[in-house]
């Protein structure tokens, strides 16, 4: 059974004040909020168990060595990965995708070769491949989208060529909710190339829990901080073939196995690519967040989203003005719009008045609102913490603001 109110408990900043009215955080696209499960295992690791991982024989470092070695089981489990060294430990979504173009382009991309990524890519997934494609002279091209805000995947294939190096995609948008149908775009990249792919889950994880042997990606990265864990820390997953070719993306201690003045030696994989001493609570603390929602259940977690999502809409498109952008059918708790010709700042300005958060702006995905030809919007996004009460609050601050401003 889904407890709203034992859930709500178990997140303490649920309880707080913001300007004076109960917290109602609709800005989960953004970050999430942390079970005090999460909260308290990064306590217990400065409390009890603060240590350097790897390189010590002392009880300390070999316990937290133990322990940040099983948090990474826990991630590949959760992702189907077939080993733990598929895991790599970054500092979160922006990272590992730099982390792939910068080690991936090193290996694998020329002159004139192309990547293609979409129109309704987070700037993380698109600024990496923008300078590797000015770096080393290849083509960016991008996959359209509709006015409903999904992929035209009609012309996915008109776009892969023999040159076609890597396509790298968003599993969930993190500013129209649109889950794309991720197995299927794999299905025609598989069919027509050998190009490698990524996934961007960064906005998924939080949502889904990914299979990634069965989607068959090549990458899959996340976030910590989006899926009720830490912030700093992220997952790359990569399938082995891959990681094993990659040159080190940092260098320093921690990913060798010999050093000499002269030359060195570079150890196995994950360490390869985890240079210097990592977010260790970070990784423990993802772990935990990744216990967390497991013991919900995703099918729990989805269905209350759905819930919240329909309710939300529906009471939204009732509001004079309201246009919604992100109107897939299979779409998640992410709710942009805009009020007339209302400024999404002026709204969200407003609305923290009344003690919610939301955000306002581009979301850091400009070349989509070029779509829309709008700068921006105001996003509600909500998590399975979230309850029709503060929908039916957050509906009336919205009326009560945009009277003000109208
Ligand atoms: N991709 C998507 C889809 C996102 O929503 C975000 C965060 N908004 C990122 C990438 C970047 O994540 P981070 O800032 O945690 O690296």
């Amino acid at each position: 059974m889904f407890d709203i109110t034992k859930i709500r408990d178990e997140f303490p900043i649920l309880t707080r004040t913001v300007n004076g009215k109960p917290l109602i955080y609709f800005d989960n696209g953004a970050t999430t909020q942390k079970p005090k499960q999460v909260i308290d295992a990064i306590t217990n690791y400065y409390t009890n168990q603060n240590s350097n991982i790897h390189r010590g024989v002392h009880t300390l470092s070999r316990e937290i060595t133990i322990a940040y070695e099983e948090a990474r089981k826990t991630i590949q489990k959760h992702l189907h990965a077939k080993f733990s060294h598929e895991i790599i430990f970054t500092k979160g979504t922006t990272d590992s995708i730099n982390l792939v173009a910068h080690c991936f382009g090193k290996i694998n991309i020329e002159s004139g070769d192309e990547i293609i990524i979409t129109q309704m890519e987070h700037h993380s997934n698109i600024v990496p491949w923008q300078l590797l494609c000015e770096e080393k002279k290849a083509i960016l091209k991008f996959i359209p989208i509709n006015q409903e805000g999904e992929l035209l995947l009609d012309e996915l294939p008109k776009l892969i060529t023999s040159k076609t190096k890597l396509v790298a995609f968003t599993h969930i948008s993190n500013t129209l909710g649109t889950i794309n149908p991720v197995k299927e775009i794999i299905h025609i990249i598989r069919n027509l190339s050998h190009a490698a792919i990524l996934v961007d889950g960064a906005q998924a994880v939080p949502h889904l829990q990914p299979d990634v042997q069965d989607l068959d990606c090549d990458f899959y990265v996340f976030s910590g901080h989006k899926l009720y864990g830490p912030t700093g820390v992220g997952i790359l997953y990569g399938k082995e073939e891959w990681l094993n070719k990659f040159p080190p993306y940092q260098s320093g201690g921690g990913i060798i196995k010999t050093v000499t003045l002269q030359k060195t030696e570079f150890a196995d994989l994950p360490l390869k690519l985890e240079a210097g001493t990592p977010h260790i609570e970070g990784g423990i603390g993802l772990a935990e967040a990744i216990n967390y929602v497991t013991n919900i259940g995703f099918e729990q977690i989805q269905k209350k989203e759905h819930e919240l999502l329909q309710y939300l809409t529906k009471k939204l498109l009732g509001i004079d003005g309201v246009t919604i952008y992100g109107t897939s059918k299979n779409k998640t708790t992410v709710v942009s719009f805009n009020v007339g010709d209302i400024h999404p700042f002026d709204i969200g300005t407003l609305l923290d008045k009344y003690g919610i958060a939301v955000r306002s702006g581009h979301h850091c995905t400009q070349p989509l609102w070029e779509f829309y030809h709008v700068p921006g919007t105001i996003r509600a996004s909500l998590s399975f913490y979230n309850t029709i009460e503060e929908i039916d609050y957050f509906l009336d601050a919205l009326n009560k603001s945009i009277r003000l401003l109208s």
